[in-house]
């Protein structure tokens, strides 16, 4: 059976007093399902969430990381250094990741390249874009990501990735993919996988779904039998919001 996965962006938010007390908040929650349950607070916090979770059952995992093992990359982290505070998870190739900081599918591939070697596991993101989804392309987009990413790889290496739809029309805009076409995606997603790789490949992937969930929602995005979890944004940022859709499962 594949993992079911609800995984928490907090993105820029959150100072240290307010990740404190979203940790806190955070473990006091009930979970009813089971859904493996990550956060990722940004980078100053993740070594204090990573201590404040550790007998938790929740994972702090990263935001984003450098394909370089060290070097002369100011501002940047590796994942050696992410693996040396006790991460073992990092978000790849998020809409606003490429957007705003140019990140392509190649160079998402050799941070792909990197977490495996470090043996993490990668929730690597991708998704088409309004326009993209107007004119019909969306499947031709998803697939040209996945490829360029990730098909140099082999087969096992798909026990440490983890993959993330995440339309971009749909990520903080309050808009959702409808169940239907989320589904419709995930499916096609999981075909393309088993064309390159085989079906117990495809089969095992967990694939999440992203882009306004929220306890609203939730349940019936997560009904859908290719949809095995979902990576949260805005709904991240309250534990009891988090945990009813962590709960939705
Ligand atoms: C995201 O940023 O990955 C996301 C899905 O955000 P939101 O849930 O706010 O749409």
């Amino acid at each position: 059976m594949r993992k079911h996965i609800v995984a928490g962006n907090w993105k820029m938010n959150n100072n240290l007093s307010k990740t404190e007390n979203l940790l806190n908040e955070l473990k006091k929650q009930t979970k009813s399902s089971d859904a493996e349950v990550m956060v990722a607070p940004t980078f100053v916090n993740l070594s204090h969430a990573f201590k404040t979770l550790k007998q938790t059952d929740i994972e702090a995992v990263a935001q984003n990381m450098h394909f370089a093992e060290n070097g002369a990359y100011t501002g940047e982290i590796s994942a050696d250094m992410l693996k040396s505070i006790g991460i073992n998870t990092v978000i790849l190739g998020h809409s606003e990741r490429r957007a705003y900081y140019n990140e392509t599918d190649a160079s998402l591939a050799k941070k792909i390249d990197a977490a495996l070697a470090n043996n993490m596991r990668s929730i690597f993101c991708f998704g088409e874009e309004l326009a993209d989804r107007k004119s019909g392309n969306q499947e031709t987009i998803v697939a040209s990501q996945i490829k360029n990413a990730l098909f140099h790889l082999k087969a096992d290496a798909f026990t440490n990735i983890v993959l993330a739809y995440e339309p971009v029309w749909a990520i903080g805009t309050g808009e959702t993919a409808s169940p239907e076409q989320a589904q419709e995606m995930h499916a096609f997603i999981r075909q393309l996988l088993s064309d390159k790789y085989g079906d117990a490949v495809a089969n095992s992937v967990s694939i999440l779904y992203g882009g306004s969930v929220k306890p609203n929602n939730a349940r019936e995005i997560f009904s859908k039998p290719d949809v095995d979890g979902g990576l949260i944004g805005g709904a991240s940022l309250k534990a009891e919001d988090f945990y009813a859709i962590v709960n939705a499962f």
